[in-house]
């Protein structure tokens, strides 16, 4: 007999059951049982059921790069810090403009879930003082030998390092995050005033479920490492919860021929195949459009102490 799924209650506002439709069947790297469920209530997009907080952590300390590694296309390369950092420069061509604007009173900077440190060693040559918290095992002793200052956990940063600081950052990680109210509040805590909080999620409305509804990509969408998925909508809820100003921006990553490989071919990869023909330009448009709409790819969130 095939168990059925149990129609949860909101995980985000404690809604009842009548409230919850799937929004995401199938749960990459999960089981038949896990879905991706969406709150009529709040809008908030969960994971139920959730991995447990001890395979979370087994997952985290060792697994992480591996399962990243399978999941993504010639476009990202986890198969090791050397590869991951290098691959990672076009991220931070797009993201250090959108930060410079807030840099110029910053001096001490800090990232949460650092990887290969490839933000922190931009920040750097900018002239910031940069420290790291990663749980991950996997390229800690890599980010170390590029003079960067790198901690496996808060403890152990907070014994190093005073706070408060100028600027934290996170990029794909509070969509990791079990308890995101509870997250922000306790980083913010560690912000001078004046001082922000800047972070990237990707947004639940991708034009590739939401516009375009590329089956291949509905199957490859859904992670088991993300216990939530967040629209212009459920962010702004979970951050009018901190009682911090904050503010939203639409963002687009991935080009038209990215796109275009999921639809023809089913799968990532396809980042720059077609440059010779959509140029620049042509992306910066597609991209501008896109965001004009909010069916994007990302979410850039700045929150102000
Ligand atoms: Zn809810």
């Amino acid at each position: 007999m095939t168990k059925v799924a149990s129609i949860p209650q909101c995980r985000f506002c404690s809604a009842s059951a009548e409230f919850q439709s799937i929004k995401g069947h199938y749960v990459y790297g999960g089981d038949p049982q896990q879905h991706f469920w969406q709150c009529r209530s709040c809008q908030m997009i969960y994971l139920d059921p959730p991995m447990s907080e001890a395979q979370e952590h087994h997952f985290y300390k060792q697994e992480f790069e591996k399962y990243m590694d399978q999941r993504s296309g010639e476009d990202t390369n986890w198969s090791g810090p050397e590869q991951h950092f290098c691959a990672n420069q076009r991220e931070v061509n797009r993201r250090i403009p959108f930060l410079e604007p807030y840099l110029n009173d910053v001096k001490t900077v800090l990232e949460l879930g650092c990887s290969s440190g490839f933000m922190l060693s931009a920040l750097k040559s900018h002239g910031k003082k940069v420290y790291g918290i990663d749980p991950s095992d996997g390229f800690i002793e890599y980010i170390k030998g590029k003079g960067i200052a790198v901690f496996a956990s808060d403890e152990d940063f907070k014994k190093a390092i005073n706070i408060p600081l100028d600027l934290i950052i996170h990029y794909y990680v509070f969509e990791h995050i079990r308890h995101p109210v509870e997250f922000i509040k306790k980083y913010m805590t560690w912000i001078k005033k004046g001082g922000r909080m800047i972070f990237e999620v990707p947004c639940a409305t991708d034009p590739l479920v939401e516009l375009y509804k590329v089956p291949a990509f509905e199957q490859f969408y859904w992670s088991v490492a993300h216990h939530w998925y967040f629209t212009k909508e459920s962010l702004s809820r979970v951050l009018e919860k901190t009682d911090y100003a904050f503010q939203l921006f639409a963002e687009q990553r991935y080009d038209i021929s990215n796109h275009m490989v999921w639809m023809l071919e089913g799968r990532p990869g396809g980042l720059g195949r077609y440059n010779h023909v959509f140029d620049e330009e042509l992306n910066r448009q597609y991209k501008e459009q896109l965001k004009k709409y909010w069916i994007c790819d990302t979410i850039v969130a700045v929150v102000e102490k």
